[in-house]
């Protein structure tokens, strides 16, 4: 029983309060009014990132991709194309593994092997948002940018449909956030409803004033 105690309060102070401290200091500090959003996709690229990319290319809009580093060594051609088309990439880890079951070594492999997938990331964005205390540092040592996200649609739900992600998008939105969708992974072609929802979803913002940005340029005034 006293071990029990023990496992859990370290886990507690290991992996809840970093994360949690860091989600909630994120959401304080974001920017509370101006017309920009932050339109971010992580676990890609995959299959669907193409028609992520024509529905962005039809817009005129740039935004950031959070990549998986295994999926990027995959699709080298994609990400030349998020380059070539003023999109901003980060990393979203190498495997995609969750921080709160890692070890310091683990934590470390993880960014080195993840960092050296891509030239000159700035930004970071850890798989579901979890961190764990050797994260913290690991950011730190990378010189990257730690970023969760205002917006969740839960787009990479099995059973979310196109019309509910796009009504949570539009609902939600407010002049600043930044919003965090999927172009890969997912449950049942999850990716191919976001897109859809997208569809419907860019146009409606567009046309209530809304510019969509970089997270490079992102005011956290
Ligand atoms: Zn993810």
């Amino acid at each position: 029983m006293k071990w029990v105690i023990i496992v859990i309060v370290l886990f507690i102070i290991y992996d809840v309060i970093p994360t949690y401290f860091y989600k909630l200091f994120y959401k304080l500090k974001r920017p509370k009014n101006g017309n920009n959003l932050y339109l971010t996709f992580d676990d890609g690229p995959s299959i669907y990132t193409n028609h992520i990319l024509d529905l962005l290319k039809k817009y005129d809009i740039k935004c950031t991709f959070f990549v998986v580093g295994d999926f990027a060594l995959k699709n080298k051609d994609l990400i030349e194309r998020m380059y070539h088309e003023g999109h901003l990439i980060g990393i979203h880890s190498l495997k995609h593994k969750n921080a709160w079951f890692m070890g310091f070594f683990r934590t470390f492999k993880d960014f080195r092997d993840s960092t050296r997938v891509l030239k000159d990331l700035k930004f970071y964005r850890p798989p579901w948002g979890n961190i764990n205390l050797f994260s913290l540092y690991f950011v730190s040592k990378y010189k990257l940018k730690l970023v969760f996200w205002n917006v969740m649609a839960e787009d990479w739900r099995a059973n979310i449909s196109e019309n509910e992600i796009k009504t949570r998008i539009i609902n939600r939105v407010r002049g600043g956030d930044i919003i965090c969708l999927h172009d890969g992974r997912g449950k049942n072609n999850a990716p191919y409803r976001t897109l859809k929802a997208l569809e419907k979803a860019l146009p409606i913002l567009l046309e209530r004033g809304y510019n969509f940005r970089r997270l490079d340029s992102y005011d956290e005034k």
